[in-house]
Formats: C-alpha cells, structure tokens, sequence
C-alpha cells in the first residue's frame, strides 16, 4: 500500500461522514464519499445519541456544534395508559457521571448538516448524485466513471448496495414486526401548558403500542413524537406496504384519537395536542439485518446500518457506526497491518459488541407489542415497580441497566 493512502466511501449518512472525518483527520488517509440522493436534506426525523456515541462525537470535534442544535436530557417519565405518571429515571445519569456524556435528541438533517460542514472544512470531496454500479475489489464503477482506491467502505445504510452485490449478496434485511409513525411539530402550534411540561423524555404505554415524546432542538421550538407498535407484514409482503403506508398517513389523527381515548389528565392532553396538531407523519415498517452475515471481502468493508442494522430501540445505531468508525481507524494506525488482518480483527472485536446491544434493541422493542388491559396492566405494573426500587435502593448508583453506555472502543484491546 502506497504511503498516503485513498478510501472511498460509499453513502452519505452518519458512518460515511464520521468515517470519511476520522480517516481523513486522525489516519492521513485521503477520503472521497459517492452519495446516492443529489442532496442530503431530504431526511427526516430526529435521533436520540446516547453517552458512547456522544463521547466519539467529541473526539471527532463536532460535538460542541451537535449540542448546539440538538436537545439535552435524558430523564426518562413513563406515563400510563391512563395519563398518570408510572415512574421516572434519568436514562444516562450513572453514564453521564461515568463518561462526562449524557443524551442528545436531534433532527436527523442537523446531524448530518454538522457532520457535512466538517467533512467540507477539511476539504473532503463529497459527491452527490451518484450511483455506484458495481465494485471489485479496490474498483468502483459509477454512473460517471470508474475509480480506484486502496479500501472501499460501504456505508450505505440498511439496504446496501456494496453489501447485496459484493460481500454478501445472500444475506437480506428482515421485517422486525413493528412499525411506527413519527412527525416534528413547531411548539408554536401547541398549546402553552402542553409546551411547558415536555421536558427531557416521555413514553406512554398503550395496549396498542408505545408513544414517545421528546424535544428535538436546543431552544425546544420543535417537538418530535412518535408512535410504535406491532403491525403485520401485508400479505403481498414488502411491496404491500405502500399501500398500508397510505392508509396509515391518511388515518393516523383519527386512530391515534381512538387509542388516546381513554388517557386523561395533563399527559393525556400533552399528546392529544400533539396528535391533533400534526399535519403530515411518517410512516416506517422497521426492517433489520438478521445477526450473522458476512462484513468484508476482499478490499471492502461494510460499516454501520450496512452491516448490522438493527431495531432503533436501544437508541444506538448511531452510536453503533461511529464505535465501527472509530475502531477502524485505530487498526489503520499501523500502514503496514495487512488489509485482511485490520478486517479480521474489526470482525472479532465488533461482533459480540453488536450482538449485544442488538438483542438489547430486540428486547425493547417487545415492549410495543400489542396487549390486552392485563397486559398493559402487567407492563406498567412491572416498568413502575422497577423504577421504584431502582430509586429507593440507589441502584442507579451502581450503573444497572447503563453498563453498555460507558463501553469505550477506544480501549478495546487487540
Ligand atoms: C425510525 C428510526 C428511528 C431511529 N432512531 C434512532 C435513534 O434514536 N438513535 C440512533 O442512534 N439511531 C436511530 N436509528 C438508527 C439510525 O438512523 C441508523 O443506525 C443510522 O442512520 C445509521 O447510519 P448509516 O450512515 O449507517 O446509514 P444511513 O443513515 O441509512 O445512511 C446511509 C446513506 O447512504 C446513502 N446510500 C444508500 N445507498 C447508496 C448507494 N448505493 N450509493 C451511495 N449512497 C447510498 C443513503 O442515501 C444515506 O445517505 C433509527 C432508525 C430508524 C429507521
């Protein structure tokens, strides 16, 4: 391998932008990044970083500007069906006195929008609108030119190109089973006394599936919420869900409406606001990558949501991209390390890491499956108990239930 070595780096989202920064800054390795969609601000949503992830976001020097757009906080009030409170918890309080991090909630366009503007003050080329069409080994065929380098990183999210065609066109993403609808709202639209109790995170139980109400920039003027729960695959499969899409986004209010029936108090009216004051939601099935699957081959390496997508409810998937980041980079220290040894060893060292807060995600996730009223009754029963005793016996103290947000990649051995 040559002494400046050239990576190119395929998507735009949060793995090739943080990854195309590191390399460039910290490994002296020169980075071009192909973006498929002509410009980045067609995404939507917002995302929750948690403590590991934002710890890396510092070491890459953009975690000042995150915080400057996003939402800090992360003391979790869990209301009941009902609209009274279960319990509370500060989700990162034992990490964030670990670590020094605690949780950000912001728009997935900021967070991307930082990540550009450093990528571009470093002066990495970033190229919009193109499509790959096929890659061997350190060969990238595009729509408008071949182009060679010493490593092809694919970052190019859950249904990845680089992975269906080069490292493993067999393994397929799967349907999780739960799906959820989101929308940001400006504060303005709602209601003073809605606005003034939004602070840090809500969720909500249902026995049709889980609220979640966060503001998701630092003045608090947009609010994000969600719904999630258990949805079944239409029976055409995959290409049934435009259809299901389509009914979803034009009956969300009115069905929304009708599982908030029976929620009263100042909770109940928080998110009947909110319901009632969103024009448009987002309708997403949540796919995921089954565990396994190969992550390299040859001089390619997947990354992030391209190789181990999971289900977004340990609120890591982020995090999860930027630890595969910054791993690489520490094994690219070293310019003589063979390519396939750096891959071996990422292999080994990330594999039971993902594993692990994918179950965790997995296991969330169950908690949105539909119920009956003894069901919701158990749920919030056995959520508030627990936070009860969690509070009165200090065990926040002891770091339970937030080992995984102190886990540092940088001090993985190898
Ligand atoms: C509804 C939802 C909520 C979530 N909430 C959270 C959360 O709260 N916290 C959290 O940490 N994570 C969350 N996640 C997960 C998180 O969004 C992903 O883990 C993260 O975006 C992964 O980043 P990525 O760069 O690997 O993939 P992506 O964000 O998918 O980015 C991939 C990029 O590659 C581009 N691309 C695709 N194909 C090609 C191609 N052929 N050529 C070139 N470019 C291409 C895409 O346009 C995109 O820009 C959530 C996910 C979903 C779906």
């Amino acid at each position: 391998m040559s002494e400046q070595r050239k990576a190119i780096v395929i998507g735009g989202g949060p793995a090739g932008l943080a990854t195309a920064l590191r390399l460039h800054k910290h490994n002296n390795i020169t980075c071009v990044i192909y973006e498929l969609r002509d410009q980045p601000s067609t995404l939507g949503g917002a995302v929750g970083i948690m403590p590991n992830g934002l710890r890396l976001f510092h070491r890459l020097g953009v975690y000042d500007e995150l915080c400057a757009r996003g939402y800090g906080g992360g003391m979790l009030t869990l209301h009941s069906a009902a609209g009274g409170v279960v319990g509370a918890e500060d989700l990162v309080g034992w990490a964030r006195s670990e670590t020094g991090f605690g949780y950000l909630r912001i728009k997935r366009v900021d967070l991307v929008d930082v990540l550009l503007e450093a990528v571009r003050r470093e002066g990495i080329e970033v190229r919009f609108g193109v499509k790959v069409t096929g890659v061997e080994d350190g060969l990238v065929h595009t729509d408008s030119g071949d182009e060679r380098a010493d490593l092809v990183l694919g970052c190019d999210g859950i249904h990845s190109f680089v992975r269906k065609t080069v490292v493993d066109p067999g393994f397929v993403s799967e349907y999780s089973g739960i799906a959820g609808s989101f929308s940001i709202v400006p504060a303005s639209r709602l209601p003073a006394r809605s606005v003034n109790l939004m602070h840090g995170l809500h969720a909500m139980t249902t026995q049709e599936g889980m609220f979640m109400v966060n503001p998701c920039t630092a003045n608090k003027d947009e609010v994000m919420w969600g719904f999630s729960r258990e949805v079944e695959l239409p029976g055409s499969g995959r290409d049934g869900w435009e259809e299901t899409r389509k009914a979803e986004v034009e009956g969300f209010r009115d069905y929304l409406l009708g599982v908030l029936q029976t929620a009263t108090g100042e909770w109940g009216s928080v998110v009947r606001d909110l319901v009632q004051n969103t024009s448009v939601i987002k309708f997403y099935p949540v796919y995921r990558l089954p565990l396994g699957g190969r992550w390299y081959k040859d001089r390619c390496l997947l990354l992030g949501d391209a190789a181990h997508a999971m289900s977004p409810h340990a609120g890591q998937g982020v995090s999860m991209a930027l630890e595969d980041t910054f791993l690489l980079s520490r094994l690219l220290e070293d310019p003589t390390r063979p390519l396939p040894e750096v891959f071996a060893k990422f292999d080994e060292i990330r594999r039971p890491r993902v594993n692990e807060i994918y179950l965790q995600a997995a296991k969330n996730a169950s908690a949105r499956k539909k119920t009956g009223p003894w069901g919701l009754w158990m749920r919030e029963t056995a959520l508030g108990m627990y936070m009860r005793v969690s509070c009165a016996l200090g065990l926040g103290k002891w770091g339970l239930g937030q080992k995984h947000l102190v886990y540092d990649i940088d001090e993985a051995r190898f």
